[in-house]
């Protein structure tokens, strides 16, 4: 039977005056009222019949306490609320306050308004066109509005029959002398949404508007979480009862009242924080966990020597180390001697030079007798990663070769597109020690490369490389090695704590003395077309004062059967539409390397020595082309995204991005650090098509605003939903983080970080915590992951 016995008794209704707007009549409002209490008594029949006692455990299926039909509607598709946890988490999008709705005659023309209404005709008609629409007419006693639905067939129009009542919310317009809304948000209200025995708590509350579909919209989803609350008695409370005294939060269950049936918007705050804290506190509890595990790791200490590769290569480096590279690097030896497996980020702007700090990383551990690999995002990059250490290494990364000099290793290269008898000839060294660094792409990992003992992996670029990929090396061997990761990509501390929480952080925040500063430009096309001409302009200047350019172009080829380098381009929105590239507008939207390389080269860059760099080229001929690039053998190069990261060439000066408003805003800032990286100026050119105030343009300015990572980097996150940020919840079903916010709820996650760490060293299985242990496995099939996929 209903715990609740009090809001469901049917005798006990009232009808009053307070409802003004309500069209149910007594008799229907009491009928509801009966068939609530029926069905939570139902329910309670039906829970003795398959539960033990009157305990409901959060998995719990619906079908067990909802009417078959209910259940049913709510487990398909896209909602796919199963389990109680489903529905009690299935949380409302937002409140409607229906003290603040707008009296029909108060509407004012073009402004967004809420009114709550009751419908007086609803019609259908039929356009000139042939095409049907709806129009209904409502009132709420003040006045009356037309409502119109195109697409009644899809509409909420078929629910909406004379005398019912719903909230609309939308643009008013006028239309024949009369006001109107046009396909207005609308959130039928059923009978049972009256005000009940108690009109004045009715007309204070908030009513949840829940993501919904056409099957179950929002009130029979609030119907249904009604008579899930009533029916529930005690639900185990994933947070210690000691944590939520110190913190004030109210208990698992209260939060689901407060955050269902809200009766202020101080409630709404009171349940989200505490459901909030559910969501960081598992998170942390994870991450704690997995940091325990991997300090109990035992592995090989790798401590250098004075006479060793490093401090030779010291000895004459060309330049002077930055005071950050030098304390980064100092932490990590430090760490590279203990004989527990090191977990390291290095954040670094671009072209901090984040490569030194590993490759002397990489140089102790070989000191040590033991080897290290550098993993690249891609094969271009782990081809210049190979060239370029070997040029600083010199004499000491040649062992056996004419020019060694002692004492020295050998820097292996292992790609896909070696040839058979190179690859034979690294795959060898790396399984005989003699090279002592092996440098390739993430796929050496995969593919079973054999190392004789491998002390230290460095991880470029860290935002392609994810938590199973960690995993997966740390579980390579007996004497798991260390791990140091490596970023441009700045990251806030929060998401560092949070999705990379199982890593140490270190930041290098200096630039390397005589860095030159990057100017950033916005190119519109569209607003400005002779302005497309000046990209040549500076390009050809550039070239002339004898440095380099890049252009960049999201795809291989123009548009029409275009393929992308970057598979997570945006969608191509309303390409179809838009002027593009050889369409005799001048537009460059949509062009692709192919096209674009001999139309520049006979055209605006004519004369000039241009090449073209893209990820359908062969390996060997991308190598060549970037080996003449950096050698000063090609002016231009006219690249995809392949060159988004690590690319080295400090002559290049100016770079162009055509299209920009195709990438984000991380990615646009990687690109643009591949100028400004030597003596000269670096300017970078963002060229777009799209005109007007939109979020793309906005974007574009942003970047141009500032060239400070860290700043861009929290932009970018405040445009992206936080769910995509972690990666889960497309489908409004991840379960780990919802509310939680990344960038705002700083203290929370700092708190939650500390008491998870309580909870795990005095509990490490969490045996005496079983709400959160279940918590945490349901999480678990849900982890957060690949946190910068997006670029
Ligand atoms: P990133 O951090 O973006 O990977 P790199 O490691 O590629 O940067 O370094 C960028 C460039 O700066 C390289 O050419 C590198 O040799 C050079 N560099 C690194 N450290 C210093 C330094 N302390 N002084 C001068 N140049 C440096
Ligand atoms: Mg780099």
């Amino acid at each position: 039977m209903a715990p609740d016995g009090r809001r469901n008794n049917p005798d006990t209704a009232v009808l009053t005056e307070g409802y003004r707007r309500d069209s149910a009549t007594g008799a229907r409002g009491a009928a509801v009222r009966a068939r609530r209490g029926r069905v939570a008594r139902d329910a309670g029949l039906s829970l003795s019949g398959c539960s033990i006692g009157n305990v409901i455990e959060l998995d719990t299926p619906l079908r067990h306490l909802l009417p078959a039909k209910d259940a049913k509607r709510l487990g398909e598709r896209p909602l796919e609320l199963v389990t109680v946890a489903d529905l009690l988490e299935h949380l409302p999008r937002r409140y409607h306050r229906r003290g603040e709705l707008t009296n029909l005659a108060d509407l004012v023309e073009g402004e967004v308004s809420t009114v709550h209404a009751r419908v007086v005709r609803n019609e259908s008609k039929t356009a000139r066109t042939g095409r049907r629409y709806a129009v209904l007419t409502v009132t709420d006693g003040t006045a009356q509005m037309t409502v119109t639905y195109f697409n009644p067939a899809r509409s909420p129009a078929r629910r909406l029959s004379a005398g019912s009542v719903a909230v609309f919310s939308g643009k008013v317009d006028r239309f024949n002398q009369r006001l109107q809304m046009v396909n207005p948000e609308t959130h039928p209200l059923e009978d049972d949404d009256g005000p009940g025995d108690d009109p004045d708590r009715w007309a204070r509350a908030l009513v949840p508007i829940y993501p919904a579909t056409e099957q179950v919209n929002s009130p029979a989803i609030g119907r249904c979480v009604r008579v899930l609350l009533d029916t529930l008695g005690e639900l185990p409370d994933p947070l210690p009862a000691d944590l939520r005294a110190r913190y004030r939060l109210v208990d698992l269950r209260k939060a689901y009242e407060l955050v269902h049936q809200p009766e202020s918007t101080g409630d709404v705050e009171r349940a989200h924080r505490r459901l909030k804290w559910d969501e960081a506190l598992t998170l942390q509890v994870i991450l704690a966990q997995r940091r325990r595990a991997i300090s109990a790791m035992a592995t090989v200490a790798r401590r250098g020597r004075p006479d060793g590769i490093l401090a030779a290569f010291d000895g004459q480096l060309p330049f002077a180390l930055t005071d950050g590279q030098r304390g980064v690097g100092a932490t990590i030896a430090g760490e590279l001697a203990r004989p527990v497996p090191m977990h390291r980020l290095l954040m670094g702007e671009v072209g901090s030079g984040k490569t030194v700090v590993a490759l002397r990383a990489m140089l102790a551990v070989v000191d040590a007798g033991g080897q290290a690999a550098l993993l690249a995002p891609t094969e271009t990059l782990a081809v210049q990663h190979h060239r370029g250490v070997r040029a600083l290494l010199g004499g000491f990364g040649r062992a056996g070769e004419l020019d060694e000099t002692s004492p020295a290793t050998k820097v292996a290269l292992v790609t896909g597109s070696l040839g058979a008898r190179a690859k034979r000839e690294a795959l060898a060294a790396a399984a005989d020690g003699s090279a002592g660094l092996v440098i390739g792409t993430h796929a050496l990992l995969h593919e079973g490369v054999a190392f004789r003992d491998l002390g230290l992996v460095v991880v470029d670029e860290q935002h392609r490389f994810g938590v199973e990929q960690r995993d997966a090396l740390r579980a390579r061997a007996t004497d798991p090695p260390h791990v140091l990761v490596m970023t441009a990509t700045p990251i806030p501390r929060t998401v560092a704590m949070t999705v990379f929480g199982d890593l140490e952080v270190s930041t290098l925040t200096e630039l390397p003395a005589g860095r030159s500063p990057i100017g950033t430009f916005v190119v519109n096309g569209a607003e400005h077309p002779s302005w497309r001409g000046r990209i040549w302009g500076r390009i050809r200047d550039e070239v002339a004062a004898g440095h380099q350019a890049y252009v960049v172009c999201p795809r291989i080829s123009t548009v029409a059967g275009g393929s992308a380098d970057d598979e997570d381009l945006p969608e191509d929105e309303a390409e179809a539409g838009r002027p593009g590239f050889g369409d005799g507008t001048g537009s460059l939207a949509g062009v692709g390397v192919e096209e674009l390389l001999p139309w520049l080269a006979e055209g605006p860059l004519a004369g000039l020595r241009v090449a073209a760099l893209h990820g359908r080229l062969p390996a060997d001929a991308k190598d060549a082309v970037m080996t003449r690039f950096a050698a000063g053998e090609v002016d231009v190069l006219v690249a995809t995204t392949v060159i988004e990261v690590g690319v080295d060439v400090p002559n290049a000066t100016v770079i162009a991005i055509l299209d920009a408003d195709r990438f984000g805003v991380s990615q646009l800032h990687q690109l643009r650090g591949r100028v400004g990286r030597g003596q000269a100026a670096g300017v970078c050119l963002l060229h777009t098509e799209v005109g007007g105030d939109t979020p793309a343009t906005q974007r574009l300015a942003n970047v141009a605003a500032t060239t400070d990572g860290a700043e861009l980097a929290r932009l970018d996150l405040g445009q992206r939903r936080e769910g995509d940020v972690l990666g889960a919840s497309q489908s409004g079903r991840g379960r780990s983080v919802r509310l939680l916010e990344l960038l705002k709820d700083e203290r929370l996650i700092l708190d939650a970080r500390e008491e998870a760490g309580r909870v795990v060293d005095t509990d490490p299985d969490l045996s005496s915590h079983p709400a959160l242990a279940r918590r945490v496995l349901l999480a678990l099939d849900d982890r957060p992951v690949e946190y910068l996929e997006k670029g």
